[in-house]
């Protein structure tokens, strides 16, 4: 069964065909700087992490784009209160963002374009939409007239008669109402307001609206046409429909061929809103568990379906994250057996089939994880039965396969210890599992002869004061100083 994707586009499951054989070029939508992320990003980021590194273990190439949105009425909101500029505050959570981002051990994008260095690129469609007829300036601004782009509505289904005034966008709602021809119009440039940050355009100092930073990004990037195009369910309306009609009018070509949208992550069962005051922030999140916790509780339901946030579903997907933590930690003691070799490259294909027939059913990780989690299961019981009876059940040589195998599957998924382990000891006190992992880790790393990662290990820990003795029988042993 070759890869099928839910095209939100065509509301129907679709067999993937990127437009250059082999070659995916993919656009995610990133943050508005102005604030950490929610869970609610987090779970669109993990998601579209995993669907491309899914992509690249079926053989692709994946150009991965995700853009920063450094520019926007919230960051200038922010920056007022806080008393400084748009600009700090953009690079202040930029930061951040890699910092939760690569605990969460997300892939680091191809580029990460940013709406302040893509002005060219924007202005540049805007000009092109005003000689083509679909934009109008009014009194400094500039306004994408709707009517003009007969498939105004394909993505999300929306008619627009049955559109209100006012929802065309989240940033220009009422105070722009007396200057569009229309009320489902939406604002492609907009005029410098005093103390605001501005640039010269052709039809005076403004700034870019939100939508037609994606558009410009994705021209510049990756071109005219995507593969994939991917964001949050809410993105769907108003920000993709309008990238659609920005991109399409000036190109006469198909924006991307498929558009994936997540579902909502819902907190106890509400939805997670501002005016509820119930947002969790992904940073607050992971002081109280395991970055690889969340990205299991991502996993553990189909992406396009609402997860329920509850500290039960928490604790679950924690004790998850446990089980395959453990088969994890029984590969230093495997990899030292009598008669296993490093070198072999031996998978169970029949395993990996399973896997891939899950996930090419439209990315459906719960099932692929159930997979994963027999491993696992499978692993521990080989592991308990290595300490307590000194010899696994397995051959060595079926062993080694379902550990490589275990490995590889996991990694597909984002799932990995090393992320797991440094993040606990950037956590203040050492707890004593915590400094056998990392000893356990530096094992891992001496006898692949990762020596520059063994001593990191040591000094990270020498840091905190752990000295670690290696004895001759090959055993560490250590002490606090
Ligand atoms: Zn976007």
């Amino acid at each position: 069964m070759p890869l099928t994707l839910y095209n939100t586009l065509t509301r129907r499951k679709e067999p993937f065909e990127p437009i250059e054989p082999s070659k995916v070029r993919m656009y995610v939508c990133g943050i508005t700087a102005y604030n950490y992320f929610h869970v609610g990003n987090a779970r669109a980021f993990v998601m579209f992490d995993v669907v491309r590194r899914y992509l690249m273990w079926r053989g692709y190439t994946v150009r991965y784009v995700q853009n920063f949105t450094d520019i926007d009425d919230k960051i200038l909101k922010r920056a007022l209160a806080e008393n400084t500029t748009m600009g700090a505050i953009a690079e202040k959570y930029i930061a951040a963002y890699f910092e939760d981002a690569d605990r969460l051990n997300i892939l680091r994008a191809n580029a990460y374009p940013r709406a302040t260095h893509t002005i060219d690129g924007i202005q540049r469609l805007i000009h092109e939409l005003e000689q083509r007829q679909y934009a109008y300036a009014a009194d400094g601004d500039v306004y994408y007239a709707v009517r003009q782009f007969p498939d105004y509505g394909k993505l999300s289904g929306r008619k627009l008669e049955d559109m209100q005034a006012g929802a065309s966008g989240r940033v220009d709602v009422d105070e722009d109402a007396g200057k569009k021809k229309d009320p489902a119009d939406f604002a492609l440039w907009k005029a410098a307001k005093p103390d605001e940050p501005f640039w010269e355009s052709p039809w005076g100092n403004g700034r870019p609206g939100w939508h037609i930073e994606c558009s410009a990004m994705v021209r510049d990037e990756l071109g005219e046409s995507i593969d994939i195009h991917a964001g949050g369910m809410d993105l769907t309306f108003p920000h993709h429909e309008n990238e659609i009609a920005q991109s399409e009018a000036v190109t006469e070509k198909p924006l991307a061929r498929y558009w994936l949208h997540n579902g909502f992550i819902n907190m106890d069962g509400e939805k997670m809103s501002k005016s509820l005051g119930n947002f969790r922030l992904t940073r607050d999140l992971l002081t109280t568990y395991d970055p690889m916790a969340f990205r299991l509780f991502v996993l553990q339901a189909h992406y396009r379906k609402p997860i329920d946030f509850t500290a039960d579903a928490m604790d679950a997907a924690a004790n998850g994250w446990k089980t395959l933590k453990e088969a994890l930690q029984f590969g230093t003691q495997f990899t030292g057996l009598p008669g296993w070799s490093s070198e072999v490259d031996a998978l169970d294909q029949e395993t990996i089939d399973r896997f891939n027939e899950a996930m090419d059913d439209d990315i459906n990780t719960p099932i692929a994880l159930s997979v994963v989690f027999e491993l696992a299961k499978l692993l521990s019981r080989e592991g308990h039965q290595l300490v307590h009876q000194d010899k696994p059940d397995l051959t060595i040589e079926h062993l080694q396969q379902q550990w490589q195998t275990f490995i590889k599957l996991i990694d597909v998924l984002g799932l990995t210890a090393q992320t797991a382990i440094e993040v606990a000891t950037a956590s203040d006190g050492l707890t004593d599992s915590k400094i056998e992992a990392l000893i356990q880790q530096r094992q891992e790393a001496r006898q692949s002869k990762n020596w520059a990662e063994s001593d990191r290990i040591r000094n990270e820990l020498q840091a905190q004061g752990i000295t670690l003795i290696d004895q001759k029988d090959g055993v560490t042993r250590w002490h606090r100083n």
